[in-house]
């Protein structure tokens, strides 16, 4: 009987192989870009065409390599980076398996062309789906250029996963950001469809690399981390707390310069900051491990992404101690550390259940106009509030009997008396809930309220933030956004969302593209993400002060909306104390 097992001939191998390897376009990138720092180049540029789907061209000026090499390379586990088994637990190298460019030829298009110093001609291959179809002289300077054509036009599987040419450009984006903060002294260039994205000098210091990338106000929010011992470097900058983020994108970690996600450092890294940061906040990092190479693993994930620490331990606590020592000696500890004004407040009773009827007498009773909030005194273009002669809650019984009074609890929470207890209310999500339903409201009927500044300030926003404007002009019309973008990332506010103060405009602005980016959602149509992101970043904050006449707005502005009693994002809005609670608590 014939054996039923073969072995695979090298390319179904190689394609397997590029199953874990190629993930996607970005993975493409970054493998080059790997291999080119590992050629010792001292430039890379980077040019892409359809979400890198088309091409991806990366071209370097490291070493090159001469022609037995240049068609040796494409074979799997070709490397000149490890020799023997030992070798492997020394690697001081990005590549070593030797797998990358075999994988990347048996899913595209691929041409090589390279060239060592010492020789007078190169090299020129021509290799598709793994197959090579030529090898022959070329004309160039020191260095390797890949070009890498119709990715996965022979696997149309993984094609089907792929999300849109933006989605997956946005990748790459990130994946050169994300070397490149590691290798300031490597001139980096991206290019998309023509056009420099990323144009980024050779650096000798890492501060002006991450100014480059994370905006020109980079050396005020930074510090400088450093430390060393049991055999660890820690080298990098943190973000100082009050500059932290809403999502984890601003977080870079590295080991022995290789570009690693690691979910526990990225804990550990957040503990560090203790209370400074509220919650969902997170810090700002650029940091590098250096160890012993035979104290990682660095073959543990298909694309190296992670690795694995012989001593995990250890790291995360020279990260924690290393950024609580930054953090001490910078000497920017608030007074009042989030957690102080929060524990202080009496444990709550969880929502109870109870509807908006509760609070409307009944449905004939003319609903009130909605109130503006008037938060905003000294803008007289802001809507203001309209005198009215009715007291407040005119038709909600259980605040009949009383004089209505608001309580303001921590500048955070909104307390008053109801009939049947105490009804305490968040104000930034109460805030944020009104806003929302406006904001839906306002997209819905095609209106929007703007106002227009009297000196239109710039907006210099990064990369990322400007793809996003420039793909959302109509959008942010809609929230009462007038922005002009100019070549370059320079974007010019000349109208705000009526609910903005004046001079926050370019924080929020800011914001809400963060949580646009961040919001993955694909059930959120971009209506539902714009209001929700816009609510979340106008509306008043925990810890503004409000008097009577904003908290009356407030409130009754809430109890007009058609879900008052959560937030947006689902959190709880309202809490009512029940008499009978208070009593059980009295022990009475
Ligand atoms: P690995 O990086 O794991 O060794 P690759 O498949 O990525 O495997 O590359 C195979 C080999 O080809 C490398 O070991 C290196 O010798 C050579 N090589 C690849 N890219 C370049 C480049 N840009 N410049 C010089 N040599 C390269
Ligand atoms: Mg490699």
């Amino acid at each position: 009987m014939n054996p039923k097992i073969k072995i695979l001939p090298e390319n179904i191998a190689n394609k397997i192989a590029a199953g874990e390897v190629v993930e996607r376009p970005a993975s493409v990138v970054k493998e080059l870009i790997e291999n080119s720092i590992d050629a010792g180049a001292q430039a890379i540029t980077v040019e892409v065409r359809g979400g890198g789907l088309a091409l991806i061209r990366v071209s370097d000026n490291g070493t090159g390599m001469g022609r037995e090499d240049a068609v040796l390379c494409f074979s799997r586990h070709a490397t000149s980076k490890i020799v023997t088994l030992q070798d492997l637990f020394q690697i001081r190298t990005l590549g070593f398996r030797g797998e990358a460019l075999a994988s990347i030829a048996s899913v595209a298009q691929l041409e090589m062309s390279t060239a060592r110093s010492e020789e007078s001609v190169g090299t020129r291959v021509l290799i598709e789906g793994g197959k090579i179809l030529e090898v022959g002289d070329t004309a160039r300077s020191t260095g390797t250029t890949v070009m890498v054509r119709n990715l996965f036009f022979n696997t149309p599987a993984r094609k089907k996963f792929l999300k849109s040419e933006i989605t997956e450009f946005r990748q790459i984006l990130s994946v050169v950001q994300n070397l490149s903060l590691c290798y300031p002294p490597i001139a980096f260039r991206l290019i998309k469809e023509d056009s420099e994205v990323l144009n980024l000098i050779a650096r000798e210091r890492q501060l002006e690399r991450i100014a480059d990338i994370l905006g020109k106000t980079s050396e005020s929010r930074f510090l400088p981390v450093h430390y060393q011992g049991d055999g660890v470097t820690l080298a990098g900058f943190i973000g100082k707390p009050e500059f932290a983020q809403m999502d984890r994108k601003r977080q870079f970690f590295y080991v022995n310069h290789r570009m690693i996600t690691s979910r526990s450092l990225s804990q550990a890294f957040l503990r560090a900051y203790d209370t400074l940061l509220p919650i969902h906040k997170f810090p700002m990092g650029i940091l590098d491990f250096e160890l012993a190479p035979n104290l990682i693993d660095v073959n543990v994930h298909p694309t190296k992404r992670e690795v694995r620490f012989s001593n995990e331990r250890m790291i995360q606590d020279i990260l924690v101690n290393a950024v609580r020592r930054t953090i001490r000696n910078a000497n920017i500890i608030p007074d009042l550390s989030y957690k102080e004004l929060t524990g202080r407040g009496f444990p709550l009773a969880p929502v109870l259940s109870f509807s908006k009827a509760d609070y409307l007498k009944s449905p004939e009773e003319p609903i009130q106009e909605i109130m503006p909030l008037e938060l905003n005194p000294d803008n007289k273009e802001a809507p203001s509030p309209q005198p009215t002669s009715q007291p407040d809650f005119p038709s909600i019984p259980e605040f009949s009997s009383y004089q209505v009074q608001y309580f303001q609890l921590h500048s955070c929470f909104i307390m008053t008396p109801i009939k049947n207890g105490l009804m305490i209310i968040d104000q930034h999500v109460a805030h944020e809930r009104i806003l929302y339903e406006r904001i839906l409201d306002n997209f819905k009927e095609s209106k929007f309220f703007s106002q227009q500044l009297l000196f239109p300030t710039t907006f210099e926003s990064s990369l990322t933030e400007f793809e996003v404007i420039q793909n959302n002009l109509n959008q942010f019309e809609m929230l009462g956004y007038g922005l002009k973008t100019f070549s370059g990332r320079t974007v010019i506010i000349e109208a705000i969302p009526a609910e903005i103060k004046p001079g926050t405009e370019d924080k929020i602005l800011r914001e809400i593209i963060a949580s646009l980016l961040e919001e993955e959602d694909p059930k959120l149509d971009i209506v539902q993400r714009f209001a929700k992101s816009f609510a979340c970043r106008a509306a008043i904050k925990s810890g503004q002060t409000l008097n009577q006449q904003e908290m009356t707005h407030l409130v009754n502005a809430l109890f007009q909306t058609k879900s008052p009693f959560t937030c947006p994002h689902g959190r709880p809005v309202v809490v009512r104390l029940s008499l009978d609670e208070i009593q059980r608590r009295f022990l009475r």
